[in-house]
């Protein structure tokens, strides 16, 4: 097996090499996650909760090792990092909680007695990206293992580490052989032999529009499940009853948090073209004022892109006559860095506002009336999250009803949390991960008749 040079993106060098997995590999591991099938199904749902609280205490056990190897490996702050382990933390501990509560329903029928049953799909391949390696991993694990599924993990290769870190911890915490398997290997080789492997009964994908619509075609041969979560390109829309201090500082984190590679970046700003100046104003300094460096610095708020070719696919969105309104600090030297950048006015056909750029770019989109902002917000072929900044409380509620989004926040700019649906609308994916609607695509509901009248 050849090997994956592992790239610290904060400073160009290989800080891991680990065994590159390929098609054989995956079948070993999906044979394993077979084998262990029915006994982890089997397992009584209150110990099946017991391991997951164990496995959920292990990470946390090494919550600080694990920040700083993700840190490293994806170029984030140490702050965030911390975080999303806390996150990840938190996610088992929830799920840990499901599996004495997966209920079915009776339903009144004639002649007998009807009960629904939610039963495991069997192995499910979970895909992962880059941007929120172990977070976005639990996300899938997680709910999968509580409603008795066996896994097959496979993380993006520019950021292997996390996942192999949690195989060795599921194991240490009790975790049966073959119930967490991880392979490492590329999405065309390794990614793809899951979607189209006989045995594998599921793909749940989080990643990009184009790679997930490739999913979707090859999943149809074997007829599996499939949950998407893809990108996005959501709209941050202030109206000028809004606080517009709050609004300007919370923008800046909502579209150059991670470096902006996060599929729920706010990424255009749609501001109420009356108060277009004072936003600006206010929204100057909370850019110019991102400390962007080492990742492992306490205080750094923003790292680098994931790649020099991350780095190339951004800078083509700031072209030399780009409308460039603000632009924030980047260190020199080694290390993918990009300063945050704000372009305005911008208009919402214009390729910056219309694609996912996956970078620390921010369009400022001005509008007129309320039915202009709601145009303009929906007018994407993504739909995934979003906010409404406005003091005015029926607007706002009138507004969220009208975005074709999956998750939108009212004065706030935050989309994610354990115990609530998160997923999209439209290009930006299918189904939901987190909170309870997550169980449901990670099991089938079974129908069981039992005629008490003689059939
Ligand atoms: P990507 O689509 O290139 O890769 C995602 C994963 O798919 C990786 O593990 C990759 O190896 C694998 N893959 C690649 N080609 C494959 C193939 N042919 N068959 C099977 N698997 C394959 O995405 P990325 O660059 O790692 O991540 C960035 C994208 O992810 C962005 O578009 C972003 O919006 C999206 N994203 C979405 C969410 C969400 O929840 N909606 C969250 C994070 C990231």
């Amino acid at each position: 097996m050849s090997a994956i040079e592992v790239v610290e993106p904060a400073t160009e060098r290989v800080m891991a090499e680990v065994p590159r997995a390929g098609a054989e590999e995956v079948d070993a591991a999906v044979a394993r996650a077979k084998a262990a099938f029915p006994a982890w199904r089997a397992v009584a749902p209150a110990e099946r909760a017991r391991l997951l609280r164990d496995l959920a205490d292990a990470i946390e056990a090494r919550h600080e090792d694990l920040a700083r190897l993700e840190a490293r490996n994806a170029g984030k702050p140490i702050g965030d990092a911390r975080g999303e382990m806390g996150m990840v933390v938190e996610t088992f501990r929830y799920y840990a909680g499901a599996p004495e509560r997966l209920l079915g329903q009776t339903i009144p029928v004639a002649g007998g007695v009807d009960m629904t049953f939610r039963e495991p799909l069997g192995v499910v391949g979970l895909i992962v990206p880059w941007n929120f390696p172990l977070t976005i991993a639990s996300w899938k694990v997680a709910p999968a293992l509580a409603a008795g599924n066996c896994v097959v993990l496979k993380p993006a290769e520019l950021t292997p580490l996390s996942a192999l870190e949690l195989e060795v911890l599921a194991l240490d915490a009790g975790l049966p052989e073959g119930v967490l398997n991880v392979v490492a290997g590329p999405g065309s080789v390794c990614g793809q032999r899951l979607v189209e492997h006989p045995d594998v009964a599921k793909i749940a994908f989080t990643g990009s529009t184009e790679v997930g619509r490739g999913i979707a075609a090859g999943a149809a041969r074997t007829i599996k499940r499939v949950t998407l979560e893809l990108g996005g390109k959501s709209a941050n829309v202030v109206f000028a009853d809004a606080d517009l201090e709050a609004a300007a500082a919370a923008a800046p984190p909502a579209v150059f948090g991670n470096a902006g590679q996060d599929c729920c970046a706010r990424s255009r700003i749609l501001v109420q073209r009356s108060c277009l100046e004072d936003f600006l104003a206010a929204l100057q300094p909370a850019v110019e004022g991102i400390a962007v460096g080492d990742p492992l610095e306490e205080g750094t708020q923003m790292g680098p892109l994931i790649s020099a070719g991350q780095r190339e696919a951004v800078a083509s969105y700031v072209p030399e006559d780009a409308p460039v309104a603000i632009r924030g600090d980047a260190p020199d030297g080694p290390g993918y860095w990009f300063p945050p950048t704000v372009l305005a006015p911008v208009a919402n056909d214009d390729r910056a506002a219309a694609e996912e750029i996956f970078g620390p770019v921010a369009c400022v989109i001005p509008f007129d009336s309320e039915e202009d902002a709601v145009r303009l917000a929906n007018d994407s072929v993504y739909g995934l999250s979003g906010s409404i900044w406005t003091g005015d409380g029926a607007r706002a509620l009138r507004v969220a009803r009208a975005i074709d989004t999956g998750a939108i926040s009212i004065n706030s700019n935050t989309s994610v949390r354990v115990s609530t649906p998160f997923g999209g609308f439209k290009q930006s994916g299918v189904g939901r991960e987190l909170g309870p609607d997550a169980l449901e695509h990670y099991t089938d509901v079974k129908n069981v008749y039992y005629a008490t009248e003689g059939g």
